[in-house]
């Protein structure tokens, strides 16, 4: 019984199928005669005026007008720029750069390409290196260990190691002293480290020139030797800080004036 119910309809598809099939071929022949016939002949020369243009390249951005790294990349700002007062000082004094830890022998990299203009031993600083920018910017890296090269003249391309991390001056541990200024005038440094400016518009002077009234009282992890008694002997002799004034001089540096009460 169901033989007979399955023949029927093979015999009902067999003509709608092949005239699908003749429709198809004839639809396809037109366009595939075309194609051959695009194979066989060659394109047709184009004249120059009739060439379309090579499609326009994405021009690549302009270099930046400033660049600045920070000396010793990755490292953490232990003390910023701003009025400091050290345990054994009397007044507080603006701290012209930050302090970056990092252990002695850590290269330490120019922050711009510029000439060097200054290298030596101070008895505040230590050993420093002072490098002349574009545009009146300079930085200065103090406390260092061993200059490598660095002299007067000296061209040098930002990242360039110029020397290494050191604890020699004035210092409280081993640490990169490292101050950008501009014609002169202290900027604060967390304004221009690993950043880029396209004009000089864009260069953030003012903040950066901007100096909190507030004066932090450092936290040190070394005294200078026989520091801790003169501060106890002078203080005995003068009592206790009642106040502090700040003001700023005329060579721009601010100057923090603690007054002491007589005892
Ligand atoms: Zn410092």
């Amino acid at each position: 019984m169901a033989p007979d119910i399955q023949a029927p309809p093979a015999r009902k598809f067999a003509l709608p199928l092949t005239l699908g099939f003749a429709v198809l071929v004839a639809a396809a022949s037109v366009p595939a005669a075309r194609a051959l016939a695009d194979l066989i002949a060659p394109a047709p020369i184009a004249t120059p005026v009739a060439a379309a243009p090579a499609a326009p390249q994405p021009a690549p951005p302009p270099p930046p007008a400033y660049a600045f790294d920070a000396p010793l990349p990755g490292r953490e700002v232990a003390s910023p720029f701003g009025l400091r007062q050290l345990p054994w000082e009397e007044g507080g004094r603006l701290h012209e750069g930050v302090d970056i830890a990092a252990p002695s022998g850590t290269a330490v990299k120019v922050a711009a390409d510029g000439i060097v203009t200054r290298t030596g031993t101070d008895p505040g600083y230590g050993r420093f290196v002072e490098v002349r920018h574009k545009d009146g910017f300079s930085t200065l890296y103090a406390h260092l260990g061993r200059n490598l090269g660095m002299k007067k003249g000296v061209y040098v391309k930002r990242g360039t190691p110029i020397a290494v991390v050191g604890d020699s001056g004035r210092s409280t541990g081993s640490h990169l002293h490292f101050e950008i200024s501009r014609k002169g005038r202290p900027l604060n440094p967390a304004h221009f480290m690993d950043r880029t400016f396209a004009s000089a518009d864009d260069l953030p002077l003012k903040a950066a020139a901007r100096v909190p009234r507030k004066v932090r009282l450092a936290h040190v992890s070394r005294w200078p030797e026989g520091m801790k008694e003169k501060v106890a002997a002078r203080r005995a002799a003068k009592g206790s800080a009642s106040g502090t004034q700040a003001s700023r001089g005329e060579d721009g540096r601010v100057r923090v004036r603690i007054e002491v009460a007589a005892s």
